[in-house]
């Protein structure tokens, strides 16, 4: 057993206390009479009220007395409901028990003391192995409410094992049913089908990841609300990874499409240690407590051709694809349209402008399959959008006229066409300039 919290400690002296000095139970309820323990049985007195259903209630009745069932029928209280016919009137059989209280309103029995602590072990060690295997330091584990517990005369039939008394503190009933995950079954189905939310569904499935089911998995599908419910502040080590930066350096040996890692860089690490405080498993805060980077990222080298490509153009243009233009240079839909588009049925031939180099051919984001021909001497770069294909390649030289590709639909675009776009120096100008 691992050593226990503080709280637990100062549970457990609580327990002496009260049972030394017949403390804590009785304080909590210290605005009711005092009552001896021998009146007990009499039902007479009010402070014996939370105990009543213990030993009022007989065999027939057993379904009766689960206090999650009473739960449902309105307060937390383990009230007998009136007017309930006590078959044969039999004396209920009396037994030494310890009722486990939560917020000083009692809620189920069990055999004694250690049975007791037993239960919050149980819950803390699952809460534990659930959420905090990882932990480096746990600083707190332990209820939202105060449970105590403390000795009393209860009725025999009354007293649950420590399973089935933590399955009330924690489900709210001690009656679990259980569902076998099926292929096709969704967290959310499951939930549905048995009248939970999957946050319930959740909850009553401590360290299962519900939207990440397995086929046969079971799943705990019994949920009232639960009396307990656990919390813990711990810290964690988490580890992050630094991006590496690059340095480009320009080659004027290697054409524009060319570029190659001189040295490859490397991430880093940095370590963090965090404070989480959970609330029945769940993270509700993150703190920072340290951060050090571990491994510094180690910078790439790149080379990038600049290599100016010959001076290739005549300079007068011809258009790359004859069809309507559903699209000029300018503003556009709040934004800037940086070329034009040509409408024309997908597999259309697209020509090259005027003659150059191909500088680019391949997908280039909202502009999809793209071609781009750089017509030297530093003067003007054409690009050619949306294309379904391709007609060339990167570094070959094309005539004015030449099939470069094929009207497409590709990238951010709502029909077939063509978007055209003329560059200097980077900058999309009018095309319609260059046609006079
Ligand atoms: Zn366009």
């Amino acid at each position: 057993m691992p050593r226990r919290p503080l709280l637990l400690v100062v549970l457990a002296a609580v327990i002496s206390l009260g049972l030394a000095a017949d403390l804590g139970w009785r304080n909590l309820q210290s605005s009711r009479p005092e009552v001896a323990a021998d009146e007990q049985e009499s039902g007479t007195d009010s402070a014996t009220d939370a105990l009543s259903p213990l030993v009022s209630a007989d065999g027939a009745d057993r379904e009766r007395t689960d206090i999650a069932s009473r739960q449902a029928q309105g307060p937390r209280t383990l009230r007998e409901p009136q007017g309930e016919p006590t078959a044969g009137q039999m004396t209920p059989v009396m037994k030494e028990a310890t009722v486990i209280a939560v917020d000083g309103e009692p809620v189920v029995a069990v055999a004694d003391a250690a049975a007791a602590q037993e239960v919050v072990d149980t819950i803390l060690a699952s809460y534990r192995e659930s959420y905090l295997s990882d932990a480096t330091v746990i600083e707190d584990l332990s209820f939202a409410e105060v449970v105590t517990w403390e000795a009393g005369e209860v009725e025999a039939e009354s007293i649950k094992t420590v399973e089935e008394a933590v399955n009330v503190l924690l489900l709210g009933t001690d009656k679990v049913a259980t569902y076998t995950v099926e292929s096709g079954d969704t967290a959310w189905d499951i939930a549905l089908e048995y009248g939970l939310t999957t946050d319930q569904l959740a909850r009553a499935n401590p360290g299962v990841d519900i939207e990440w089911l397995q086929i046969g998995q079971e799943l705990t599908i019994t949920y009232k609300e639960p009396y307990v419910h656990p919390q813990s502040v711990s810290q964690r080590v988490v580890y992050e990874g630094i991006p590496f930066v690059e340095e480009r350096i320009e080659d004027d040996s290697l054409w524009p499409w060319e570029s190659f890692v001189v040295t490859p860089g490397s991430w880093g690490t940095r370590e963090k240690t965090v404070r989480e405080r959970r609330q029945e498993g769940v993270v509700v805060s993150t703190e920072v407590l340290a951060s050090r980077v571990t491994a510094e990222p180690k910078k790439q080298v790149r080379r990038v051709g600049i290599k100016q490509v010959p001076d290739l153009g005549s300079g007068s243009l011809v258009l790359p694809l004859v069809g309507e233009i559903t699209s000029y240079y300018g503003p556009r839909w709040g934004s800037w349209h940086n070329g034009i588009d040509i409408a024309a049925p997908t597999g259309a031939p697209v020509v090259a402008a005027d003659s150059g180099m191909v500088t680019y051919v391949g997908w280039n984001g909202n502009y999809g399959k793209m071609v781009e021909i750089d017509h030297g001497g530093g003067k003007m770069v054409t690009w050619y959008a949306h294309l379904s294909d391709y007609n060339v390649s990167v570094g070959q030289t094309v005539g004015k006229g030449d099939v470069i590709g094929y009207v497409g639909n590709t990238g951010y675009s709502t029909g077939p066409h063509l978007h055209f776009e003329i560059r200097i120096d980077g900058s999309p100008v009018n095309p319609l300039n260059y046609y006079p």
